[in-house]
């Protein structure tokens, strides 16, 4: 006979939150793995999340994604945070633990590091520089990621100076500032380039960037998804280079928040790539 024990449910909380791709995904490897739950949206304002948190334990939630505008605030409200949160400086997992105590994790990371794994496995850390543009929110995920694989030296360039800046003094390691109008020379010898900026996004101006300045070996990587190919892409395979778009990166991060829910890790596959990319029509 069923039990109610068994049946698992997660959600990601937001406001706005109807446009997420997120229960596209879970409940797709939840079908695929034969679980019983499910995966909702949980819309709410900024006012309420103290609240709405606190209640993921009472109403049997096993977690929780944190989208736009939470991730940040939740950090704020939850019982303990993962170390590569606190470095990033914002959470969009929680776990609720046995005891109904709030864990909040970072999983962008994760999620930007695997995408290049499994589309480009042929990518070393190592292989050579890294250019990180923009940051944002997104760029903290992908520096975190990046300096844990070991790349020898990322060159992080935004176009509000002093966040670069600072946010290279704040991660140290490899990660140096380059002033904005030096973006199109750093990216001499680099093996890696990565937009985390908005710029080609469906609605906003192309990222300005003097692309035949990059190896024509390097990856160069748009963490959009919105539109799939971005005028940076589009610029970068016609010169001859690997590319990569940002769906790997949102499939990829939600990997783990499944397996502390559901426990089972799942991976990325055609079919679910494919039911993903059909809600991404512009
Ligand atoms: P954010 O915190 O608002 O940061 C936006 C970044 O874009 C900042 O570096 C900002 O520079 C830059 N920017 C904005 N307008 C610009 C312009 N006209 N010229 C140059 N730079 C400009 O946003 P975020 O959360 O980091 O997200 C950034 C992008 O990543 C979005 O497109 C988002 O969809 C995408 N994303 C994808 C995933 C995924 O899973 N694939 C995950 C998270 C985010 P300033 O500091 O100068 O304003």
């Amino acid at each position: 006979m069923a039990n109610d024990r068994h049946y698992k449910l997660a959600g990601v909380m937001g406001w706005p939150v109807a446009h997420s791709r997120s229960p596209v995904i879970h409940n797709h490897w939840i079908a695929e793995h034969g679980l019983r739950g499910a995966y909702v949206l949980l819309p709410v304002q900024p006012d309420n999340l103290e609240q709405a948190l606190r209640a993921l334990p009472v109403l049997g939630f096993a977690g929780c994604n944190l989208t736009i505008p939470h991730k940040v605030e939740a950090l704020k409200l939850v019982d303990r945070v993962e170390p590569i949160a606190a470095r990033i400086g914002a959470i969009n997992t929680i776990v609720v633990e046995a005891d109904g105590s709030l864990t909040g994790r970072n999983t962008d990371g994760f999620g930007y590091i695997h995408s290049l794994m499994q589309e480009q496995p042929d990518w070393r850390p190592a292989s050579g520089p890294a250019v990180v543009i923009g940051a944002g929110g997104a760029a903290r995920a992908v520096l975190a990621g990046l300096i844990d694989q070991g790349v020898p030296e990322i060159r992080l360039s935004n176009r509000s100076a002093a966040k670069a800046q600072d946010m290279a003094a704040e991660f140290g390691g490899p990660v140096r500032a380059i002033p904005w109008d030096e973006r199109h020379a750093a990216l001499e010898g680099a093996a890696l380039l990565v937009n985390t900026t908005n710029q080609g996004m469906h609605g906003e101006q192309e990222l300005d960037l003097r692309l035949d300045l990059l190896p024509v070996d390097a990856l160069v990587s748009d963490i959009i998804y919105v539109p799939m190919e971005t005028p940076l892409l589009a610029s970068a395979r016609r010169l001859g280079n690997p590319t990569i778009n940002g769906l790997g990166m949102l499939l990829h991060q939600a990997r783990p928040a499944f397996e502390a829910w559901f426990g089972v890790l799942p991976e990325v596959g055609a079919a679910l790539r494919a039911k993903v990319e059909a809600t991404l029509a512009i």
